[in-house]
């Protein structure tokens, strides 16, 4: 039986800068409704209240009273916004990460249901204020068209921000979309390193580079050389390094976010295209990987694993889903140590080429992982493979992939090419700029 999943997405739609006066309403209903949501946060923790129906059940006559004039549902979806900030405050609390004794509302989205706004067409917004129903144009973006033309269902839940200083109205809007897994008729296995993926398709290993671990590392350094300097001037844990550090950290995070995505994404498609299964190791709690066990720092290397393991299996998960790709997860041991073709050992020296003890063929070390995640989603691990495996992995110099006298190197891409492309066919030209250089 094959699944189906609800998958969700949000997607930003900003309104065109608003006249003066149309403006203040919203500043107005955002003050009130930021007013809401601080008392009813406040009793919630006080309480030790987490749940949206409970906070409700004893406030909402109290919270509804303080503003007659404002529609309704918006103490309702106070309620539901304190409820979820009271739970995420007491969580850190408890586990003695609150720096604070309260939590504080410091930026407010207002949260709306089906009464208080609406999509009227593409390209108008009404909202329900305490000054009535206000409708407010917002600016088409690719984006939000995309969505809507790919079949997506507009939900009702959304949010409303207000940028002070260019008078818009920023709307996130979710998507919803049910997918369903199809059968898969073919594998693209991945295998995750700290600083490329190496992708098996239609017989190609490719390599693409992601350089992760040194995104990480990089960023690290830099913030230890700022630490260093900000502590010698203004003692440490000052508040201009804490400012910069959060600066960095951000960058940091968005950079790494937008590569794996970028990279999930071109792997999805190239399955879904295939109508295969994208086929990942296992991932244990303690990183396995070669590079990775030499860095002491366990923080270090606690962030290099999620960025690099963690992080790309994740995004390539989310992206599967949205495109109803089966993943499969297979047992992640010796994947590299076993020749695919002879079932022995292989030997490495010092570099990620090794040499198979039985057939004296040479591998690299990518290529080798890819095939014995195939063989493994297969159900076999190329000693003992079931019938139709015998056929695929040709032992007498057969095809070409896995013939023992062919050169079994990965194609590497470098990031700044890959990150472009919106299909791996575009591979071909690099190809053979690669066998000519
Ligand atoms: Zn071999």
């Amino acid at each position: 039986m094959r699944g189906t999943s609800e998958v969700t997405r949000t997607v930003v739609v900003r309104s065109v800068p608003l006249p003066r006066r149309a403006f203040r309403i919203f500043v107005e209903l955002e003050g009130m409704y930021r007013n809401l949501v601080e008392q009813l946060v406040l009793y919630a923790v006080n309480n030790n209240i987490t749940k949206f129906t409970r906070l409700k059940a004893e406030r909402y006559r109290d919270v509804r009273s303080l503003y007659p004039q404002l529609p309704s549902h918006y103490a309702y979806t106070a309620c539901q916004d304190a409820a979820e900030r009271a739970h995420s405050f007491l969580k850190l609390k408890r586990m003695g990460r609150a720096r604070k004794p309260y939590p504080e509302v410091r930026s407010v989205s207002i949260w709306l249901d089906d009464h208080l706004w609406r999509a009227e067409g593409l390209t108008l917004v009404s909202l329900a204020t305490h000054r009535g129903r206000l409708r407010v144009s917002v600016e088409l973006n690719k984006h939000f068209l995309r969505y809507v033309n790919r079949g997506w269902r507009l939900t009702t839940e959304a949010k409303v921000k207000l940028d002070h200083k260019e008078r818009r109205l920023i709307f996130y809007i979710t998507f919803k979309k049910e997918v369903s897994e199809y059968k898969p008729k073919d594998y693209v296995t991945v295998d995750v390193n700290e600083d490329a993926e190496a992708v098996l398709i239609d017989g190609i290993v490719y390599l693409l580079e992601t350089n992760l671990s040194r995104v990480t590392l990089g960023y690290y350094y830099r913030r230890k050389s700022i630490q260093e300097r900000y502590d010698r001037i203004y003692g440490s844990g000052s508040r201009p390094a804490r400012r910069i550090f959060k600066r960095l950290s951000n960058k940091e995070r968005t950079f790494k976010r937008e590569i794996r995505w970028k990279l999930a994404a071109l792997i999805v498609r190239e399955a879904a295209r295939r109508q295969a299964a994208i086929v990942l190791e296992r991932l244990g709690r303690e990183p396995v990987n070669h590079m990775i066990e030499r860095i002491k720092n366990p923080q270090l290397r606690h962030r290099i694993y999620q960025a690099a393991f963690k992080g790309v299996q994740a995004a390539i998960e989310e992206k599967a889903r949205e495109y109803g790709v089966p993943v499969i997860y297979v047992d992640p041991r010796n994947t590299s140590k076993i020749c695919p073709i002879h079932g022995a050992e292989i030997v490495y020296g010092g570099n990620r080429h090794g040499v198979c003890s039985k057939g004296g063929e040479t591998w690299h070390r990518d290529v080798v992982a890819c095939y014995n995640l195939l063989l493994r989603a297969l159900g076999g691990d190329g000693g003992h493979a079931p019938s139709r495996l015998r056929a695929f992995v040709a032992v007498d110099g057969g095809p070409v992939p896995l013939g023992p006298t062919a050169a079994h190197e990965p194609t590497p891409i470098a990031r700044g090419a890959w990150a472009r492309w919106k299909s791996l066919g575009a591979t071909s030209d690099h190809k053979l700029m690669r066998v000519s250089a």
